[in-house]
């Protein structure tokens, strides 16, 4: 029996790689299973070149866990104790610590970087066997034992079969892996497409209502997975059954791009758009990042572009440096490359798609968007693709390119200084009177209510020469497009003063809401009152919501405008009737309002040239006084004119139609608006 010391430099470098890398204990399978598809893949190559001229029998790769340990056992290439002595035993490890304690974050950069991937298993034990015997003929079989300190034993022992058995003790700490399920778990999930099968122990059975072990293999994996095969071999019910293995709870995918290049590096895989129903889904099911059909990752960020990050499936790159740190990888060319390579595959597709089959594109426009937005807005190479294709969707479901949709409005959209108005809502329910009346002055009505339309509206109003986006809520109709049009007869201004005071005064009082009321003549058919709130505000406020450091807009309040049609009959007849039922009181009030402008712009006459410090104090004195005086009258008018409002149920329901229509009535105020509505019936 020989014994010796591993070569590394620490003494007692085991307990190291347990601590550093606790977080990563479970990778020791991955590990030790394709070492054991790697032995069998060389022993296939070297049969395959004529070196090995023995019997190749069952290849299969077994893992069997017993009551304190795990097995894996190959029939590959195997070794002498020349070769135990020179991979196992001779590790480089120089400025082991160094190293450990700059990488500690980060267990694969350590396993990578020292080819520790044996080693991996004293993370979960406290003792390993390497029993073994090589393909060569003639060969003796060895066993390799150490228990986690620097020194091992190495004896010859007898062995029938080629090939290695990886024996773990497992420590006390981790029974855990003991477990079936555990172990079944993590074959699952770094295992399952290995290319050469994998079996964890054997298939069960029921009988007489117990299960019981048959004699068949139990193999855990697709040694062939689909994105290994020719395209041209798949059909598309293919591509759907391998989508539905990786993610067994997700709908039928949109589509798919089926990645192969050999130059100017190794890449294969397939991407899947999904159809996405909730966010959880997105974060949960994503693509999955394989090295040569073993599972590496699925946190893919910095290999693809962000936007890409979305989609499903898998990629399979020998070239990626899977093991060294994130931020390496991302400054990698090589990594550059890929990203670029899939950017433009995945848009040349859509472009094809889109192209070949407008209608099935259209079709599934609704589900694509979101990927689509989300790579114009964060990838510029992307946007210039993806201009030709993205669409635009408007309110009566017509699709359009930016182009198509430039003309289609170009006439009738452009405001008197050039711009192009482009008209959105973001909700056909709550806007459906806006989207009519602009429909009926022959506009167009785009409906934008993706997640990400907000940022999309910015974006393009900069990409695209002379135009706006208008929400088409965000004033009367007569006014979202400035035109240079004649304007209807406009009230005198006493007199909208008059409705607009009758009509604040029955306006609730909310929390941050803000009304501001004004009257203006639109015509007999447009509609009596009407509630908008301004484009700009509107978008500071979202713009707030979603983006840290603006939290200022995000604090006031929301202000609406409040509009009343003058030309309306029941406009028209409220000022009538208040007129009639409130003009004997308001006269002594109005006459001393009169009196007292007079003398305000008497006081500000003789005021007017001088500095502050000029003024007599009494002077300034007397036309505070009398501004003090005007708001107190006023505030009498109001008060007469709320009370007068507060009995007219025409005024109480048009308020209320206005807010109902804006989803701001509830509550108190509803039950009161529903019984006035059965009254009035
Ligand atoms: P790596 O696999 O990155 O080279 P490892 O520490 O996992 O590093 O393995 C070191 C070497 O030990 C391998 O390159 C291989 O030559 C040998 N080896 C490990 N496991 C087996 C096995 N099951 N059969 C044959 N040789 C093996």
């Amino acid at each position: 029996m020989q014994k010796g010391n591993i070569g590394v430099t620490t003494e007692n470098i085991f307990p190291i790689i347990k601590k550093f890398l606790y977080s990563d204990h479970e990778i020791f399978l991955r590990e030790l299973v394709s070492n054991a598809v790697d032995a069998t893949q060389k022993l296939k190559t070297y049969a395959s070149k004529g070196d090995f001229k023995g019997e190749m029998g069952d290849l299969t790769v077994k893992v069997n866990v017993g009551k304190e340990t795990i097995t894996i056992s190959d029939r590959g290439i195997g070794m002498t104790a020349e070769e135990i002595d020179k991979y196992i035993n001779q590790i480089a490890f120089s400025g082991a610590n160094d190293f450990l304690d700059k990488y500690k974050e980060d267990a694969n950069a350590i396993i990578g970087h020292f080819g520790l991937g044996f080693y991996s298993a004293f993370m979960v034990a406290k003792k390993v066997e390497i029993v073994t015997k090589s393909y060569q003929e003639g060969a003796q079989a060895v066993k390799w034992t150490c228990d986690g300190s620097p020194e091992f034993t190495l004896e010859n022992i007898e062995k029938e079969d080629r090939g290695t058995d990886i024996i773990l003790y497992i420590d006390d700490d981790c029974k855990e892996f003991l477990e079936e399920s555990r172990i079944s778990t993590l074959l699952n999930k770094y295992c399952r497409f290995l290319p050469i099968p994998v079996a964890f122990g054997k298939k069960k059975d029921w009988k007489d209502g117990k299960q019981v072990e048959t004699d068949e293999d139990n193999v855990i994996n697709d040694s062939e997975p689909l994105w290994t095969k020719k395209p041209m071999e798949l059909k598309d019910e293919d591509y759907k059954k391998f989508y539905r293995d990786l993610y067994p709870m997700a709908d039928e995918p949109l589509f798919w791009i089926h990645l192969n290049v050999d130059y100017p590096f190794n890449l294969t895989g397939v991407l899947y758009f999904p159809k996405i129903k909730s966010n959880i889904e997105l974060q949960k099911n994503k693509i999955q990042l394989y090295c040569n059909q073993v599972f590496v990752t699925d946190s893919v960020e910095g290999i693809v572009p962000d936007f890409l990050t979305l989609l499903h499936g898998v990629i399979d790159s020998p070239d990626i440096p899977l093991n060294v740190s994130r931020s390496y990888l991302q400054s990698d060319s090589n990594v550059k490359k890929i990203s670029t390579y899939i950017t433009k595959k995945v848009s040349d597709r859509l472009q094809s798609i889109f192209k070949n089959d407008r209608k099935d594109f259209e079709g599934k426009w609704d589900d694509l968007k979101i990927f689509i937005h989300y790579g114009m807005l964060t990838q510029e190479d992307f946007y210039e693709k993806a201009n030709k294709f993205a669409l635009m969707k408007d309110t009566d479901g017509n699709y359009y390119t930016y182009e198509e949709y430039k003309t289609l409005i170009k006439d009738n959209q452009t405001d008197k200084d050039g711009n192009l108005i482009y008209l959105y809502s973001n909700n056909l329910d709550e806007q459906y009177s806006y989207i009519e009346a602009a429909k009926n002055k022959g506009y167009n009505v785009l409906l934008m209510d993706g997640q990400l339309d907000v940022a999309l509206v910015s974006m393009l109003e900069q990409k695209l020469e002379k135009c706006r986006f208008t929400r088409v809520d965000s004033d009367v109709v007569d006014r979202l497009i400035a035109k240079d049009e004649p304007k209807g007869d406009e009230l005198a201004p006493e007199k909208k003063d008059i409705l607009s005071s009758v009509f604040r005064s029955q306006l609730p009082q909310m929390k941050k809401v803000e009304f501001n009321v004004e009257a203006q003549a639109m015509g007999e058919n447009a509609t009596p009152i009407m509630i908008t709130q301004s484009e700009y505000m509107r978008r500071m406020k979202e713009m707030a919501n979603i983006q840290a450091g603006m939290s200022f807009y995000g604090e006031m309040s929301d202000m609406f405008n409040v509009v009343l049609n003058s030309d309306h009959k029941l406009v028209k007849q409220v000022l009538n009737d208040t007129n009639e039922a409130c003009s004997a009181e308001l006269l002594p009030i109005e006459t001393s309002i009169a009196t007292l402008n007079f003398e305000q712009s008497e006081l500000k006459k003789k005021q007017e040239g001088k500095k502050y410090d000029e003024i007599p104090q009494a002077e300034k004195d007397a036309l505070s006084d009398v501004e003090k005086k005007i708001a107190e009258e006023k505030g009498k008018k109001d008060a007469v004119l709320g009370k007068y409002a507060g009995g007219n149920k025409v005024i109480r329901q048009l308020v209320d139609l206005a807010l109902l229509q804006n989803n701001m009535l509830k509550g108190e105020a509803l039950n009161n608006f529903i019984k006035r509505s059965i009254e009035l019936i």
